[in-house]
């Protein structure tokens, strides 16, 4: 069948490398992709967002089913969006429509779901301009330190952890009265600050049944050590040696069964990728925040390690029929190092030539924010690649995917050299 990705981050090249091995794909289209996705199918000049382009495109080539990447389309509606049109409904989409995208586009939303199924998360309170005084008295029963976060997407920057009452006040009165994060933060989630070690989890779902994927850590900070600033991600891992069985059992019954059983009760139709992300306190899960995608750089990490066919996977969501089908995990460790233009994540080189890929010889190189010119790739964005490594032990994959970033070269590249060295 004829499949169109929507995305062009490291995670959809990871998404084309492993659809593209897929004896059930029979052509590829990626939109936007980047300069690698090339060479697992069609790129096609559209944004994720084009919804109209995006049905023109799937009309005149007959595709049979939308993998969607990022977040985005989806809290706009593009799965609402094929069903809502004749032409279109046939044609399944993975990834959850609207409703169920509020779990990553409303913090409010996510938070009073979780409360309602009995889910696991830091005791929170949800304030508006209207309620700004309640929320400036409310802080101050509070203990230190405290998280604010914006209710909708703020480009993964509306969420603070403030250290005293004062800057807590402070930034109330900015994200509610000033608009700090500007419509995403008219209402703010004032939430109990979690201590503990956080990692991803993934589920698969058809809206009844489920498959875990493997879990995964990311490494969010610019500098070695955990240091600097916020990014997008600089690494991930998968497995993750925390997460032994016992605590897996009790995300499994205490969070992932609740979050599915939960989104039927409340009539929300969900098929796609649930991504948890939870702090690990103590041995005791608690879930910080759904996303309604897969995670990024954690997919370059996770499907590395998936050994049955993704695209089998996802027609089983499709088709309302997950339950028969079976998910085979690698007994491997997967590394994936980001390489980041110099700058990142504030203002950034690009246009800077990639050299070195084809030395790459124990990882694979998925492409990010990369644009090709002629024979040549160039760096057009701030995460520009992810080097992923698979092998058998995490020390060995660790090493080898550091080693492989560090054969590629462009001007004012960067990577984190300690990802995952933590863990060992
Ligand atoms: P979120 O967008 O909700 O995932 O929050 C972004 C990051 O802020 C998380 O990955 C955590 O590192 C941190 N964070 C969010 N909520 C909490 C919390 N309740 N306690 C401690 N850290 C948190």
């Amino acid at each position: 069948m004829n499949i169109l990705l929507l995305g062009s981050g490291g995670r959809e090249s990871a998404f084309a490398w492993k659809m593209s091995q897929s004896p059930l794909c029979s052509q590829l289209f990626i939109a936007p992709g980047n300069a690698g996705t090339p060479k697992y199918g069609q790129n096609v000049n559209l944004k994720a967002t084009d919804f109209e382009g995006i049905k023109q495109f799937v009309l005149a080539n007959n595709v049979q089913l939308v993998v969607v990447g990022p977040e985005e389309p989806l809290v706009k509606g593009i799965h609402d969006f094929f069903l809502a049109d004749d032409q279109l409904k046939a044609v399944p989409v993975i990834g959850p429509q609207q409703e169920g995208a509020q779990l990553e586009g409303s913090k409010d939303f996510s938070k009073q779901f979780m409360q309602r199924h009995n889910i696991p998360t830091a005791a929170s309170r949800t304030f508006t301009r209207d309620t700004l005084q309640d929320g400036l008295t409310y802080l101050a029963t509070q203990g230190l330190p405290i998280v604010l976060k914006a209710d909708g997407l703020a480009a993964g920057k509306g969420v603070l952890i403030c250290t005293s009452l004062q800057e807590a006040k402070l930034e109330l009165v900015q994200m509610l009265d000033e608009a700090k994060f500007g419509e995403a933060s008219s209402k703010v989630v004032i939430e109990q600050f979690l201590q503990g070690i956080e990692l991803s989890v993934f589920v698969l779902t058809d809206g009844n049944s489920y498959k875990i994927l493997p879990e995964a850590k990311d490494y969010k900070r610019i500098g070695e050590g955990d240091t600097g600033l916020n990014t997008g991600g600089m690494g991930s891992v998968s497995p993750v040696p925390f997460a032994d069985a016992a605590f897996m059992q009790k995300v499994e019954e205490r969070v992932v069964i609740p979050t599915i059983e939960g989104l039927k009760k409340d009539n929300i139709p969900y098929k796609g990728f649930v991504f948890i992300g939870l702090m690990n306190c103590d041995g005791e899960p608690y879930v910080i925040e759904y996303n309604c995608r897969m995670g990024d750089p954690e997919t370059e990490s996770v499907l590395p390690r998936i050994e049955s066919d993704l695209v089998d996977l996802l027609l089983g969501v499709a088709q309302e029929n997950l339950a028969t089908k079976e998910i085979k995990i690698a007994d491997k460790v997967a590394a994936t190092v980001v390489c980041v233009a110099g700058g990142y994540p504030g203002d950034y080189l690009k246009g800077k030539t990639i050299t070195g890929i084809e030395n790459v010889r124990g990882s694979m190189v998925f492409q990010a924010g990369t644009t090709g010119e002629g024979e040549e790739v160039k760096t057009s964005g701030g995460r520009v690649l992810a080097v992923t490594s698979l092998q058998d032990n995490m020390f060995n994959a660790l090493q080898q995917a550091t080693l492989d970033a560090s054969r590629i070269y462009y001007d004012g590249m960067y990577f984190r050299r300690d990802i995952g060295f933590d863990l060992v």
